[in-house]
């Protein structure tokens, strides 16, 4: 069989937007373009289509569709979570706990709430890139107000007990923000059982249209509540004013019914390439070993170390494979990434490491040719630079 190249193995960045997903979109852009705010009957037909898709997405998540709000994606939804909660507040007085494996959504509106005094702590992950919660326990002090932790991390899908931090928060009484962008869809899991406060995810990372994403807010949590952050008409309870993108709202919606039908089988599907993948990898190259842990991880990620080869250089010898060497976010700049870093690698290390990302639509033809080209290539590039290679083992080794 003939495998169509560039192979796509980047789906924790963004994934292709599933062809039933586009087809439903579609009538959305001309025979239904109406406004979902004006009263008249293009206004109307939008409008239930946003309900349509507003109910499939309560439904999944098991909550009302009266706490979810449509957003431009999870960076907005984390910052409305961010920034409304501390919008008339004394910084003195709340205290936010979260991670150093955080999505820089979530690193970076608290880094900014952090130079406007409030006191922020961070909880650093184990060598197995996870939260320990106890950590998150020791950590909580009387004006602890709330708690953000990302649910599975976007680089090396490593999944936190967030069920376990939930139930403190709920008996302390503490608000609880969840980044389940990487989580949803791919593994299950319930949001009231888990006392999560707020849900904040995407649709491009589930087979659904970029920029649209959702926030899910606790309105029996009479402390859920946010500040206006963004100011104009009252659509979305006034959180997220503007108006509604009802086409990428519909995608949104069928992306979601598909992963409720489909989720079992994409699990198995992503689980099947990627072991075979990795597999194939270790079973003929020395010197790889996984960042992160198998054992508490998403179905769709890979991400490990090729000792003796620099990541941005595999990817220039592998330009019919689309992958990653750190988070999109971060690519353009040489500079190890932050994730890795926090699990203890080395800069070596870190930037030696490669990232994976299985999808709905890869094949096992696809897996097997592309590993195949990570082989031939690792080996050509460990050939290239033997020399140096010694140089860079002993360098590690001393350390
Ligand atoms: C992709 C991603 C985001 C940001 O989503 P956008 O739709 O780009 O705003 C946030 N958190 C995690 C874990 C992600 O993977």
């Amino acid at each position: 069989m003939r495998i169509k190249t560039p192979i796509y193995l980047d789906n924790n960045s963004t994934t292709q937007v599933d062809p039933r997903v586009l087809e439903a979109m579609l009538p959305y852009f001309n025979d239904r373009f109406g406004n979902a705010s004006s009263n008249h009957s293009f206004g109307w037909m939008a409008k239930s289509a946003v309900e349509n898709a507003r109910d499939i997405i309560s439904d999944f998540l098991k909550v009302s569709s009266k706490n979810i709000y449509f957003t431009s994606g999870a960076t907005e939804s984390i910052n409305l979570v961010h920034l409304g909660l501390t919008e008339n507040v004394n910084p003195k007085s709340f205290h936010i706990i979260t991670s150093n494996i955080e999505h820089s959504a979530t690193a970076e509106s608290l880094n900014h709430l952090a130079t406007k005094g409030f006191d922020v702590t961070i909880i650093n992950v184990d060598k197995t890139g996870t939260v320990d919660p106890d950590r998150i326990t020791s950590a909580i002090k009387t004006n602890t107000k709330l708690i953000s932790i990302i649910f599975a991390n976007n680089e090396i899908g490593t999944i936190n007990d967030v069920k376990t931090i939930g139930q403190f928060c709920k008996e302390q009484d503490i608000l609880f923000h969840v980044d389940a962008t990487q989580a949803v869809g791919k593994i299950k899991f319930d949001v009231s059982e888990m006392n999560i406060d707020f849900l904040s995810f995407t649709a491009h990372k589930l087979y659904g249209p970029k920029g649209i994403g959702t926030l899910y807010i606790n309105n029996n949590n009479p402390k859920a509540k946010l500040a206006r952050r963004l100011f104009g008409g009252s659509q979305e309870g006034s959180i997220k004013p503007g108006t509604l993108n009802v086409p990428a709202i519909v995608g949104f919606g069928k992306a979601i019914e598909i992963c409720s039908e489909e989720m079992t089988k994409d699990y198995e599907h992503t689980v099947t390439l990627r072991d075979k993948f990795y597999k194939n990898i270790v079973s003929n190259l020395d010197g790889v070993s996984i960042n992160g842990t198998m054992k508490d991880r998403l179905p769709n990620n890979l991400n490990f170390f090729v000792e003796g080869v620099r990541a941005d250089k595999l990817m220039l010898e592998l330009r019919d494979l689309a992958f990653s060497n750190s988070s999109a976010c971060a690519s353009g700049s040489t500079k190890p990434s932050r994730i890795l870093k926090a699990l203890g690698l080395t800069d070596e290390q870190a930037l030696g490491s490669v990232r994976f990302g299985f999808g709905r639509f890869n094949t096992i033809a696809e897996i097997d040719y592309a590993s195949q080209r990570v082989i031939e290539a690792v080996n050509k590039l460990r050939t290239l630079s033997k020399d140096k290679l010694q140089f860079h083992k002993q360098n590690i080794e001393q350390i």
